[in-house]
């Protein structure tokens, strides 16, 4: 569909996402930072905007933004300030978010993927600390409108990408390599449905060639990756057809519909004097010591990136298997036990891939208490090393050991499951069957090749599917000839 667009034009995209930090307690107050509750049931007088009440930072909060920085390879400021925002809305009674403007804490940075298997750097222009708002639920059938203020004052990073994205697809490629560090980082949930992870794309045309920007258009309402590329797609063909008709891009801000698979002008795009930012005078300018910093720097865990750079350097993966094999820490840590324990990076890999992602949907809470876990998939493992499981009989015997959660030996034991290696037997058996079926032999040798799976399948049946399929194959080739 973009074809035609991408012949005269280049999409530039740039994001801004919203992440919420999971602390306890909300960004400025001591409520807790749960929302799931009952409506208006986490909240404080500074919640609720009462006049007087002050705000008091959360120092952990704190701690997980510089540790996102660090992660992302932000310069992180020494000294920021925390500014008002003001706008007006039901959902925020004080009249003004508290945010950061002119000194956030991070500058610069980058977001590293690989897409298609080549590796892609997106830089950042900065990250600042914010509080959420309310939200306003509209209850149209009954025609009012209520406000439950447990969402405000809960900490979010804002987080801002260069215009340097150039497709849809390459934006959800970002956007899900970025989630994957804060899950690393285990400071957001990133569940882009539940809008604890929300993300806004900032997308304009300009023709090839052109060093200068086009004019930007801000979408909003972005639920799903898939959402994300269709709202991009959609709002590329959508200026492409205003600008060949000779029409100017309004800079605007449009609400994305996934029903109608459209998006619709809320606004026209307000300018940063609009919300008349100033310092907040109820906090101090935040300084963070070299101690801090440093803190939160020996917190940090190996990031998805390099953790996947390392699973194509030493497990010989390619980048797609490594990045499925980290897509969680949990998954990557499993991964990597069992591919050292039986020695084999190949069957380690596939077998988790085919097997284990089939059966899990949650990699992080789910993988923790999965069964079988890393030892006990080795075990399993190694039986078809030793040439006592085929591939296939090790699939059955994972399904039971997932259902029952009994270790590979018990259930190979007691369903007499082994594999028969015994090339006496094995021989016997082959010769037995070539007797049974005299017409079969003689139609065989004078050349109808095919029935060869005829006999590997009748000794398998006189084996009851044990054989070792490459032993049997071996002598059957000797036999029959
Ligand atoms: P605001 O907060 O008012 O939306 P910002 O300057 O913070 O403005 O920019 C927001 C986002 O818009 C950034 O991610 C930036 O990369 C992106 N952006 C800026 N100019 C363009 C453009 N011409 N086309 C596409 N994206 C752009
Ligand atoms: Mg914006």
């Amino acid at each position: 569909m973009l074809d035609q667009v991408l012949k005269k034009y280049e999409i530039v995209i740039g994001l801004e996402v919203h992440a919420q930090l999971n602390t306890r307690e909300k960004l400025m107050s001591a409520a807790t930072n749960d929302f799931g509750k009952g409506p208006n049931t986490s909240v404080s007088t500074i919640c609720t905007g009462m006049p007087g009440a002050l705000p008091v930072l959360n120092r952990n909060a704190v701690r997980m933004a510089v540790e996102c920085g660090l992660a992302l390879e932000c310069e992180i400021q020494r000294k920021n300030v925390f500014s008002r925002k003001h706008y007006f809305y039901p959902d925020l009674p004080k009249g003004y978010q508290i945010s950061q403007y002119d000194l956030p804490y991070a500058k610069g940075g980058r977001v590293e993927f690989y897409m298609n298997n080549e590796k892609r750097i997106i830089p950042l222009q900065r990250i600042h600390i914010e509080e959420d708002a309310g939200k306003n639920l509209h209850l149209d059938t009954q025609g009012i409108s209520l406000v439950d203020l447990n969402r405000s004052s809960v900490p979010l990073l804002e987080i801002v990408s260069e215009p340097e994205m150039r497709s849809p697809q390459e934006a959800a490629a970002y956007l899900k390599a970025l989630r994957l560090v804060l899950r690393y980082l285990d400071i957001c949930e990133g569940n882009l449905e539940e809008g604890n992870f929300r993300c806004d794309a900032n997308v304009s045309l300009r023709i090839r060639g052109s060093e200068k920007l086009g004019t930007r258009v801000e979408l909003k309402n972005i639920n799903s990756f898939r959402n994300l590329e269709r709202a991009i797609e959609y709002e590329a063909l959508r200026q492409y057809e205003a600008l060949e008709d000779n029409q100017k891009i309004v800079q605007e801000t449009r609400l994305w519909d996934a029903n109608k698979n459209q998006s619709i002008s809320m606004r026209s795009k307000e300018e940063a004097a609009d919300y008349r930012y100033m310092p907040e005078p109820d906090l101090y300018p935040l300084h963070l010591s070299d101690e801090f910093i440093e803190s939160a720097r020996s917190r940090l865990t190996e990031l998805p990136i390099r953790k996947i750079e390392r699973f194509i350097l030493s497990y010989s993966r390619s980048a797609y298997e490594a990045e499925v094999l980290c897509s969680s820490r949990e998954l990557g840590s499993f991964f990597e036990e069992v591919a050292q324990k039986i020695k084999d990076y190949d069957l380690a890999s596939n077998f988790i891939m085919t097997n284990i992602l089939a059966k899990i949907s949650n990699l992080e809470k789910e993988m923790r208490d999965f069964y079988p876990d890393a030892s006990a998939l080795s075990d399993l493992l190694n039986e078809i090393k030793q040439g006592n499981l085929s591939l296939s009989m090790a699939k059955d015997v994972f399904d039971i050991m997932v259902a029952e959660k009994r270790p590979s030996k018990e259930i190979i034991e007691s369903q007499g499951l082994s594999q028969i290696n015994d090339e006496d037997l094995i021989t016997k058996t082959v010769l037995d069957v070539m007797n049974e079926f005299p017409q079969q032999l003689r139609d065989f040798r004078s050349g109808k090749e095919k029935l060869f799976g005829f006999f590997m399948g009748q000794c398998q049946k006189a084996l009851k599917g044990k054989g070792n399929p490459s032993v049997l194959k071996k002598t059957l080739e000797k036999q029959l000839k």
